[in-house]
């Protein structure tokens, strides 16, 4: 099939990487010209383990391009995905600035085009807003209508990222939510070769499972979090305890590592943005804003730990050992690692931090902190280090010497043997 793909981020290219390598014919279109250039060049503008061979590998087959030309990838298509970003205003509710231009984009291109097309939302988007908005915007600049003209879906995605091709290739589920028979059929086919159950349903069902998904996911980490801060008081591994929790299948281990906290550029917007509906439609939701409250908190616990072990942090050299929200990746929105540094600077330590692959996006936020080559020269100039990113190779124990190392992230099974170490919740 025919694929154009409006928004080239972490889904857009992952999405289109995807489907090129499930034989599809992608052409993945963004306003950036900059990483539109940098894709066809056949370099990947983030980094996904995986995406970078396989990106080339498809590009050199003439199944997948990148382009600025909206009107040439969707005339040339039978559906548009829209995988733009829709990020959290001021009060949590959700921004639809990009969702609304890409629609309107792709109205103007359909207003001229000859046959069926369908459009299909892979953004999250708060419920309501593909049957609202975007069909709204589809139908004013293409002059058509939705169901009649040109079909319209929303299909959710839940990769994660670290793991984001491999996630979009290998779903636990795939959700169509469809406007009618014929808009969900060319997009059940797109995962027919998905070795994975496809739901069906109605779009704001669709939209609204996106959100359930993360709000539960975001709500399970924050809960060990909890349970973990407490363990910590009373001597017990929160480790051990999520163990022995995770055994229950009702339970599951997934997402029961207690630390530092969740990141990403996805539970907290997502988590916000249905808190400021729920608030709009006059339903409670504190369970949710407890979920980021405790979130928001970790970052000073562990803070706390370090003054505990070694007093004061002023003046002192304290080393953050990773900048990404979680290993394998060089995204640092919404990072623990952003609030750690912003508290270190406020009590006027000295802050050097390294990271693999995600120093150079931190330069943008912290200019003036010290980079260090490689961990070693970061552990080796500080009194205390902090380990805010699980990375493989900050699992060394060696690396540490004697020095004072607080760990947010468990990354050491024997940690404890470590002489002055300290678990954030165990
Ligand atoms: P991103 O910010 O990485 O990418 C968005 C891209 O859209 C950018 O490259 C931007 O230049 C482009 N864009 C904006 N307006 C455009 C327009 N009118 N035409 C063409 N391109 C345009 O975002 P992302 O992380 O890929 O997230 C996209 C959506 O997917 C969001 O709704 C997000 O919540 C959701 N999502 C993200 C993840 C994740 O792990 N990142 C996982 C599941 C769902």
């Amino acid at each position: 099939m025919k694929i154009s793909i409006v928004g080239t981020g972490y889904v857009g290219l992952c999405t289109g990487v995807g489907l090129a390598v499930k034989g599809h014919n992608v052409t993945c279109v963004d306003i950036d010209k900059e990483k539109v250039e940098k894709i066809n060049t056949g370099k990947s503008p983030i980094y996904e383990p995986g995406l970078g061979e396989n990106l080339a590998r498809v590009l050199k087959e003439g199944r997948f391009r990148a382009t600025g030309d909206i009107k040439g990838a969707i005339t040339n298509s039978d559906v548009t995905f829209i995988s733009v970003g829709t990020p959290s205003r001021e009060d949590g509710s959700i921004d639809l600035k990009y969702i609304k231009q890409a629609s309107r984009n792709i109205g103007n291109v359909l207003r001229e085009k000859q046959g069926w097309h369908v459009v299909v939302v892979k953004s999250t988007v708060i419920p309501g807003t593909t049957e609202g908005v975007v069909k709204k915007n589809l139908e004013e600049a293409s002059g058509k209508k939705a169901g009649k003209d040109f079909g319209l879906c929303m299909n959710p995605e839940f990769l994660r990222e670290g793991k984001a091709l491999e996630g979009f290739l290998n779903p636990d589920r795939v959700v169509i939510g469809e406007l009618d028979k014929k808009s969900g059929d060319p997009v059940a086919g797109l995962y027919e070769g998905f070795r994975a159950p496809v739901m069906r349903t109605g779009i704001k069902t669709a939209e609204m499972i996106k959100y359930a998904s993360n709000a539960l996911l975001a709500t399970k980490i924050s809960f060990i979090n909890e349970i973990g801060n407490i363990c910590k008081k009373l001597g017990i591994d929160t480790y051990d305890v999520a163990k022995g929790m995770g055994m229950d299948k009702r339970i599951s281990p997934q997402f029961l590592q207690s630390g530092l906290g969740w990141g990403g550029s996805c539970f907290l917007k997502d988590v916000a943005a249905i808190v400021a509906k729920g608030k709009e439609l006059g339903c409670m939701a504190g369970l949710l804003e407890s979920v980021i409250k405790v979130n928001e908190e970790q970052p000073g616990v562990l803070l706390k730990l370090a003054e505990g072990k070694a007093g004061s942090v002023q003046g002192k050299t304290i080393a953050v050992l990773g900048l990404a929200f979680k290993p394998d990746s060089d995204d640092i929105r919404e990072s623990r690692s952003i609030p750690l540094i912003k508290a270190l600077r406020k009590k006027g330590a000295n802050i050097v931090v390294y990271d693999p692959k995600a120093m150079e996006n931190m330069k943008v936020f912290f200019p003036d902190i010290e980079y260090a080559g490689s961990a070693k020269e970061a552990v080796g100039k500080a009194e205390i280090v902090l380990i805010a990113t699980g990375w493989e190779e900050f699992k060394d124990p060696e690396l540490y010497g004697n020095k004072i190392v607080i760990d947010g992230r468990n990354i050491f099974k024997d940690g404890k043997k470590l002489d002055n170490y300290e678990g954030l919740c165990w």
